[in-house]
């Protein structure tokens, strides 16, 4: 036998098994169109984002209430991402890659370890946010900021790392 490294689809499927093990998840796996969403999310991840969720503490999604999501660090045994309502709404409908940019940027804020760090919270914004683009949500996450006044800075910053100098009309 030779040492070989895990190849991506393992790392992959010891992930969605952990996961959707869960029972707290049944709630996605109880309807198809989160599931699909959620399967869709997942393939976004590389190598470095299974690893960090493979370890010792799991990542978690659970539905709760409140204004779009919220992440929550490594609690005792999990790192913790609240999804409300209109997010799970989001998720279900056509725009539903708008959804997982947010997503995409909770989970940023949890793999870049924020909570652990000394970093002004506009920048964790802004690295949630790059992060988010770096899984391939950049389009989607300027859609949804571009209509939200109050994320402006993070839009026009989005924009500038992209290099863009306005959003695509077209998607
Ligand atoms: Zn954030």
């Amino acid at each position: 036998m030779f040492f070989k490294k895990n190849p991506p689809t393992t790392k992959k499927g010891q992930f969605r098994l952990d996961f959707f093990k869960n029972s707290l998840h049944e709630w996605i796996l109880k309807d198809d169109q989160i599931k699909k969403t959620i399967d869709i999310f997942f393939n976004t991840f590389n190598s470095e984002v299974f690893d960090f969720f493979n370890g010792s503490k799991k990542l978690m999604i659970l539905p709760s209430r409140g204004n779009w999501a919220c992440a929550i660090p490594h609690t005792d045994r999990a790192h913790l991402i609240l999804i409300y309502p209109d997010l799970i709404d989001l998720l279900k409908s056509n725009n539903f890659r708008q959804g997982l940019a947010i997503l995409a940027h909770e989970v940023g804020h949890i793999f870049l370890g924020h909570s652990d760090r000394k970093i002004d919270p506009e920048d964790a914004q802004f690295e949630a946010d790059y992060f988010s683009n770096l899984l391939g949500f950049g389009v989607e996450l300027i859609l949804f900021l571009s209509v939200r006044p109050e994320c402006d800075k993070r839009y026009k910053r989005l924009l500038e790392l992209r290099g863009e100098e306005m959003p695509p009309s077209t998607l």
